[in-house]
């Protein structure tokens, strides 16, 4: 089994989400991607988020379609913030012997270094970054990890054998936050995500004032 852990606030899921989901299935011929949504986000505190039911409830509308893709409640029902650490041991414990990948976009990679236990995620997973616009320059190892990488044309190797692996996706310039603020200037939200989340949404308010 070849498997991503694609966490993430989904607050809410949008088809950047997905489409770039989709391509990573494809780029590393995965047989599954977990779709895992956050419960108190270490990161996002204080800021306008829905209730985890209708986060969930999005992300399950959103993947119901595609057989590759699979909802899981584990972060949702720990206690809690969610620390990927915990989430990617639980997933090692859950599919051992699987080749497991851990899908972040650029802009959560760039930020890894201040991740609870970052360097005890490496030793556990693959990683793959996707691009996401408006991109950044460099594919940028946190500096105290320098040492236990060997750098290769795709990523790097790190010293377990696992791999981080930067993968380009279509660039889709959407984001949660831009689908937040549209919903609360009241202008639309279609095409940006699958209609049957759009119709989650629009039935009421989920994400209370603005930060
Ligand atoms: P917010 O604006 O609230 O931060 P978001 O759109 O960034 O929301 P997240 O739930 O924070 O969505 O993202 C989960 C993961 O998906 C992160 O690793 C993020 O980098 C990645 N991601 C989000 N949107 C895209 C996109 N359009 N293209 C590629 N990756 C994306
Ligand atoms: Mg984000």
């Amino acid at each position: 089994l070849r498997a991503g852990l694609f966490g993430g606030t989904f607050n809410p899921i949008h088809l950047g989400h997905l489409r770039a989901a989709e391509e990573i299935c494809e780029a590393l011929t995965l047989d599954r991607m977990v779709f895992i949504p956050a419960n108190i986000p270490p990161h996002k505190e204080g800021h306008e988020l829905a209730a985890p039911t209708v986060r969930e409830r999005c992300v399950a509308a959103a993947i119901s379609e595609n057989p590759l893709f699979e909802l899981s409640r584990v972060e949702l029902d720990r206690e809690g913030p969610s620390y990927s650490i915990d989430t990617i041991k639980h997933f090692v414990a859950e599919y051992s012997g699987a080749e497991l990948w851990f899908i972040v976009g650029e802009d959560a990679f760039a930020e890894i270094g201040s991740w609870y236990q970052f360097k005890e995620l490496f030793s556990l997973v693959n990683i793959a970054v996707m691009s996401r616009p408006p991109g950044i320059k460099a594919h940028i190892l946190p500096s105290i990890m320098e040492e236990e990488f060997f750098a290769e044309e795709w990523g790097y190797i790190h010293s377990s054998g696992n791999a981080v692996r930067f993968v380009s996706v279509t660039p889709l310039d959407i984001s949660s936050t831009a689908i937040r603020e549209a919903i609360r200037a009241g202008r639309s939200i279609r095409y940006l995500v699958p209609e049957t989340v759009r119709e989650i949404l629009e039935k009421e308010d989920h994400f209370g004032p603005g930060e």
